[in-house]
């Protein structure tokens, strides 16, 4: 029997190069995706608005994972009934993974007097400070804030001090990711969690037909969906290494950085695996 493969990808970085946000290498292969209705999830640190804009420009209408892993979306057309644990939103089943950001902005403000200067963070960024830290344009910026789940803390400090920042934050109970740029202040959820329960949800959906799935990633923050899918891709970045991963079978690794690497991997998958 044909397995349904899925696609969960990271977006900076890996669909969209490190620096410039650029997709083009990866237009092919997207197209190739859709000729053989493979969904390509975007499994990302971004929110649903920032998605909504970038889903558009690539024309990807299937289902994303936002922040890190804290929410799933699922376009309700896809499905023929609600997958479970799901709420109904603006056209979406939701399934939420954990607390809302108005949480751990109030955990992150007893943090303040410790660590005055040495970190800043979205909520209490001006606009022009969040392109000065990611290099997005205005409307990309604004959109960046519109967090419902978590809260991007920029480290200023030295990696001792941050150690110890992160120590505080676990025992007030948020779980602390480091992505490309910013660490990630959320409850404890994961992209591999959320990759496993919408892997499970579309087997529910399928008649539990088996299903293939693919994560590709270029960061530590892309480990737990690397380690939970059938397939793992390590998409080179030329800022770090590759993340490390607890699996040893099933890892294609990128000799093109981002975007091309991304099309690089998934062209050989297609022949071998699929
Ligand atoms: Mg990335």
């Amino acid at each position: 029997m044909l397995r349904q493969a899925l696609v969960f990808t990271d977006m900076d970085g890996t669909l969209l190069d490190h620096h410039s946000y650029d997709y083009t290498p990866a237009l092919n292969m997207l197209d190739v995706l859709k000729s053989k209705q493979i969904p390509v999830i975007p499994t990302t640190s971004k929110t649903k608005a920032e998605l909504d804009v970038l889903m558009a420009d690539l024309k990807l209408s299937g289902p994303l994972i936002v922040e890190n892993g804290a929410a799933v979306y699922i376009p309700k057309y896809l499905f023929t009934s609600k997958p479970s644990g799901c709420l109904e939103k603006s056209g979406f089943w939701v399934k939420e993974f954990t607390n809302p950001r108005s949480h751990w902005l109030h955990l992150l403000a007893k943090l303040h007097d410790q660590f005055t200067g040495e970190f800043l963070q979205f909520s209490t960024m001006s606009n022009q400070q969040i392109i000065e830290h990611t290099g997005l344009d205005e409307k990309s910026a604004q959109l960046a804030n519109t967090r419902l789940y978590s809260e991007p803390v920029k480290w200023l400090g030295t990696p001792e001090r941050q150690t110890q920042f992160v120590t505080k934050l676990q025992q007030l109970g948020a779980t602390v990711l480091q992505g490309g740029r910013f660490l990630g202040v959320s409850g404890f959820c994961d992209k591999g969690k959320a990759l496993v329960w919408l892997v499970e949800a579309y087997q529910s959906e399928l008649g539990n037909s088996a299903t293939l799935s693919i994560a590709l990633g270029d960061s530590n923050n892309d480990v737990a969906m690397l380690n939970a899918s059938d397939i793992a891709v390590r998409v080179k970045s030329p800022s770090h290494p590759f993340p490390t991963l607890s699996r040893i079978a099933g890892i294609y690794d990128s000799t093109l950085y981002g975007p091309a690497g991304w099309s690089e991997c998934l062209t050989k998958i297609l022949v071998s695996e699929c």
